[in-house]
């Protein structure tokens, strides 16, 4: 029998195709009145419509969210909702700006209204990220968890072919890294393996046809369910690498765990072999390393960590990082896996599938 722990997260789900009809009583139902509008200058327009949408109870839009939450960034968003009196972050975007509203709410304790239009899943976790002198430092903090999310798969019909299939790879990886995580639990497993199956059925179909408004629903769905294993269970090797190759390289996120998760998946194969056997339930049978690595490769993602801008000088550096300040990992990231990290890294730098374990 397995002993655990499981602590349910404090957060409310509004979802549907045309879910976005209720952000007035949502907002209302915050206890809110001047709501700040948050986005990427990408996204500026969506959110104009949105505070438009709220009349009197924005506070305004703030269009200055950029990838992997800079310090500097964070504190000027810090100041203009202070400035403009804001009672609530309202997050339209993806990681890269709900990772905004948190940096606002860990500050302030404002809640947060996160409307995800990408399947990153930040809007799901207590989970902080901030960039300082070219370091990712992340953090659990219960006031940076949104108090209530608005998934509107409309919304995510504008998410370019490539971003979708790396976002959804993204996601996937939460649930994979949930499925052997040191505290992981088999409520948080369910999800893990619900989500994986719903964004891996669904990928292919949106490289098919983008627009295909069930298939973002099935993608939305599943990131919500690893979104929330993010959420709920620890992280490992996977996420580290990660963290430094966003946090020091400034590689774009999505691809990058689209490129790497294969790898770490590999790595840790031997030593989570139950956690295989679900990921590759959920990918229909096929291998859990190589299933993934084809799931990316087959829908047109990349593959290669040099194609996204890593040089050959990196992959000793990366691997060096890893071991040096390890998260907790099935197979131990201790000196004496050097090797192998390297290999892991020098594979997914070149393209090569994941190794055979
Ligand atoms: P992103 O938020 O950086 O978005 C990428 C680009 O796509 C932006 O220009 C954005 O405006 C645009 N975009 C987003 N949705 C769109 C849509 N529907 N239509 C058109 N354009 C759209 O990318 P991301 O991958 O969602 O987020 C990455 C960031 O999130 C990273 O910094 C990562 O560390 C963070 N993150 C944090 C957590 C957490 O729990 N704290 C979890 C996952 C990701």
């Amino acid at each position: 029998m397995r002993s655990f722990v499981f602590n349910g997260q404090p957060s409310r789900v509004v979802f549907g195709a045309g879910s976005l009809q209720h952000l007035e009583r949502e907002v209302q139902q915050l206890g809110a009145s001047r709501a700040l509008v948050l986005c990427t200058p990408e996204q500026q327009p969506l959110a104009e419509a949105i505070a438009q949408r709220l009349g009197a109870r924005a506070a305004g839009v703030y269009p200055k969210a950029v990838m992997h939450v800079p310090v500097e960034t964070a504190n000027a968003a810090i100041a203009e909702a202070q400035r403009v009196n804001a009672d609530c972050a309202l997050a339209v975007g993806g990681g890269s700006t709900t990772g905004l509203g948190k940096a606002i709410a860990l500050q302030s304790g404002l809640p947060i209204l996160a409307i995800p239009t990408t399947y990153a899943g930040s809007e799901m976790t207590p989970i902080w990220g901030m960039t300082e002198n070219g370091l990712k430092k992340t953090g659990r903090d219960p006031r940076v968890l949104p108090r209530t999310v608005i998934y509107d798969p409309e919304l995510t019909v504008s998410l370019a072919a490539g971003l979708t299939i790396t976002s959804g790879m993204n996601a996937i990886a939460h649930a994979a890294e949930g499925l052997y995580a040191q505290d992981s639990n088999p409520v948080m497993d369910l999800m893990a393996e619900e989500g994986i199956r719903a964004l891996a059925s669904a990928l292919p179909k949106l490289r098919a046809n983008p627009a295909d408004i069930d298939a973002r629903g099935d993608a939305l769905y599943g990131a919500w369910l690893c979104g929330s294993v993010l959420g709920n269970v620890g992280m490992a090797l996977h996420h580290k690498l990660c963290h430094t190759l966003g946090g020091t390289l400034n590689l774009p996120h999505a691809e990058a765990h689209t490129v790497v998760l294969p790898h770490a998946i590999a790595f840790n194969a031997s030593a989570a072999p139950e956690a295989m056997n679900k990921i590759s339930r959920a990918l229909q049978g096929a291998p859990a390393a190589l299933g993934l690595y084809h799931l990316a490769k087959d829908n047109g993602a990349p593959t290669a960590l040099r194609e996204l801008g890593m040089t050959a000088a990196d992959v000793d550096r990366v691997a060096q990082i890893a071991v040096q300040s390890p998260y907790w990992n099935p197979r131990p990231v201790v000196p004496e896996a050097l090797p192998a990290l390297r290999e892991l890294l020098q594979r997914a730098w070149e393209g090569a599938p994941p190794a055979q374990s």
